[in-house]
Parts: structure tokens; sequence; C-alpha cells
């Protein structure tokens, strides 16, 4: 057999195993509603909490943007694509996560997988929770440091394991707002074993930033976390409404990783209408408040409403997901509410561990009170 044709016998298995993954195509948004594949739905799937994605004021930036710098930034960021928008947008987000500087990178995924080469190598540990993001854990591999998972949230098993280390250069990884699962992480207790252990700590808030802290200033601002061993990544395609990731910290360790992250070097600069329209986002982030109360009803009425509130995952969060069990289950519930006009994804393994497929219902700020109780009547009937 030739070696593309094995391919369909692969894709067979991920089917019968209820593993294969299908896109659906948006051909008209507003806000929360969408026409997906034809059908009027409620998206309860995307990370854009705040609902900034479509607002007028990011759209006119962008426009502008493009307007005044037309669309590409022609050269990667160390030649000549760098423009004063780029500046600016790195001066706004490090003043509203609280640090002194940052630097913009093009995604989330590419400013993990180069910030934690340039700071660790090859007989150098990491510890990272099991339940990390997966650019997380290809960030680790692209180190090739010693990449050591600790249970989830477990700080005891992580202190026991930084004593045992005798790595040269320590680092501890982890996500603030958990993806699949919307908890947060122990930060103050892990800072607290950073500053123990002399490690770095890299904390990846690409769920909080917009959501934790006063003004939506992210998660050192929530835990009131300032210091010069902390990287800090927030990412701006979630509640910012855009698109790219920035890393903040100190001065010099920001410096260190625009000499360092291949994936900061070797790529082209972001457009600058996108540092435009990043700008207007820092601002209306900040000025979001009452999309963040809205939120937070939200999150109460769903979890109050539901017949079987246990099978909600603990989580103060956007981020609320209904644990299912096996992949066809979690795929049968996401297709009766889909059919009801209620798009909802359901998440399993890889993703997920194995036998805890769910669906992860996503609130945002653009969500309805009556949206809501449609979700939660249709959960309702199809779960007995
Ligand atoms: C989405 C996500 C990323 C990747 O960010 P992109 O900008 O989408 O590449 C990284 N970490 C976590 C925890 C995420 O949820």
């Amino acid at each position: 057999m030739p070696i593309w044709d094995r391919l369909g016998a692969d894709i067979a298995e991920l089917d019968a195993a209820g593993l294969r993954r299908r896109r659906r195509t948006i051909s008209e948004r507003q806000g929360s509603e969408v026409l997906v594949d034809g059908r009027r739905a409620i998206n309860f799937c995307a990370n854009d909490y705040l609902s900034l994605a479509d607002h007028p004021a990011l759209t006119a930036a962008a426009i502008e943007g493009a307007r005044h710098w037309g669309v590409g930034s022609g050269a990667s960021h160390l030649v000549s694509g760098h423009f004063a928008e780029h500046e600016a947008a790195e001066k706004k987000l490090a003043a509203l996560v609280g640090c002194e500087a940052a630097l913009l990178f093009s995604t989330g995924y590419m400013a993990n997988s180069g910030v934690m080469p340039a700071l660790v190598g090859r007989g150098d540990a990491i510890f990272a929770d099991r339940l990390n993001h997966a650019s997380l854990v290809d960030g680790a591999l692209l180190s090739r440091a010693d990449l050591r998972r600790y249970p989830h949230a477990d700080t005891a098993a992580l202190e026991r394991m930084l004593g045992e280390s005798s790595a040269p250069r320590k680092l501890i990884v982890t996500d603030s707002v958990f993806s699949m699962d919307g908890d947060i992480a122990p930060l103050r207790q892990l800072f607290e074993l950073a500053e123990r252990f002399d490690t770095w700590l890299l904390i990846d808030d690409a769920h909080g930033f917009g959501i934790l802290g006063p003004h939506g200033g992210g998660a050192l601002r929530h835990f009131g976390i300032d210091s010069p061993r902390v990287l800090y990544i927030g990412t701006l395609g979630k509640a910012a409404g855009v698109s790219g990731a920035f890393v903040a910290g100190a001065h010099q360790v920001v410096e260190w990783i625009l000499q360092k992250a291949r994936t900061y070097i070797f790529t082209t600069g972001s457009p600058p209408l996108l540092a435009a329209a990043i700008c207007a986002a820092a601002d209306l982030v900040e000025a979001s408040d009452d999309r963040r109360m809205h939120v937070a009803a939200l999150i109460r009425q769903l979890r109050t409403g539901l017949r079987h509130p246990e099978r909600l995952l603990a989580s103060d969060t956007p981020i609320q997901p209904l644990i299912v069990g096996s992949n066809t289950a979690a795929l049968a519930l996401a297709a009766a509410l889909f059919e009801e006009g209620l798009w909802v994804p359901a998440i399993r393994p890889p993703t997920v561990p194995q036998g805890s497929a769910r669906l992860r219902i996503s609130l945002s700020a653009a969500h309805r009170a009556d949206q809501v109780d449609a979700l939660v009547a249709a959960i309702n009937r199809h779960s007995p």
C-alpha cells in the first residue's frame, strides 16, 4: 500500500472512535447569533467573552489602520516590519496588565512556543500542570528541557518535584484559567514556590486577560503578583476580540525574549492594522466592567438553572464545561442542541482526558438571559 493510502484507513478509524473533527462554516455573524451551515444558531462556542470581535470601534480602528498603513507589514519586526502601532499596543498592554514591558507575537501558540525555549534549554527543567494548553506542551518540547508534569493544580506534588530537582534553571508553567475546565490555577502558591526554589514562573492568561482582575487587567492584577521572575502571556483573539498575543514582564526579560524567541524573530510582523485594532481593544477591555458584570450574571443563571448542576465542573469563569463522558454521547448531545439552534462544542480526547468528553459552554457579553434560558431548558430536556 503506498504511504498516502494508509490515511484513508486512519481517518476511518478516527470516525469509528467518534474522534473525527469537522468544521462548520459561518456565513453571517451578529454578536452571538450566527448563520452556520445554513442554520440560525446562538453561538456558545466562542472565546469572544466580552463580545468585542465585531464591535464597531474595533472595526473602525482596523479600517483606519488599513487606510493609513496598508495591509502587510512587509518584513519581520527586527528587519523593517515594526510600526508605531505595534509600539503603541505594547505600551498599552504592558500598562493594562501591570508590567514594565510587553512584546507582541502573531499568535498565542507562537508566543508560548517561542518564550519557553528562550528561557530554558537542555539540562534545565520545566514543571508543568498536567492540564496545560497544548501550545505550552509544544513550547516545552521545543526547549529540549526536561519536562515534568504535575497533577492538576497540585502544589504539594510540585513542591516535592522542585525539591528533588538539581536542574540549573527551572521554569514553572501554567494556564491561569484552564481552557477546557474553566478553573483558576493557584497562582499565589505557585508564585511562592517559584520564589522559594528560584524559578521562572510563566503564566498563560489566554482566558483571564480581559476577564480577571480590576478592569480586566488579568491574572497578575487579580492575584497582586509583581515580580521580575514572572512572565505573563496574554492572547488577543479571545476576550480582546482581535488576534495575536503578547508576553509581558520586566524590561530585561522582555528584551531577552526579543533577542532569542525564534517565533518572534523568524516570522513576518503582524499587520499594523491589527496593532491598531489591538490598541482600540485594550481601551475597550479596560472600559468593559458592565460587560464583565453581565457575563457574571449569566454564569450564575446557567449554574442555578440546570437540573444536574453537579455535571458542571467547578468554574467561576465564562468557560462552563458540562461533563458527558463518552465521545459518542457528547457528540449526540451537541447534535441535538444544534438541531434546536444552540451551538455548543463537544470537546473530546486528546484535547481532554479519555472518558471526560464534555460540552464546553462559553458565555459571552453578547448573550441575553433568554438565550441562556433556552440553553438550560434544552439541556434539562435532553439529560434525564
Ligand atoms: C487559545 C490559547 C492559546 C493560543 O492562543 P492563539 O492566539 O489562539 O494561538 C494559548 N494558550 C491557551 C491557554 C489558550 O487557550
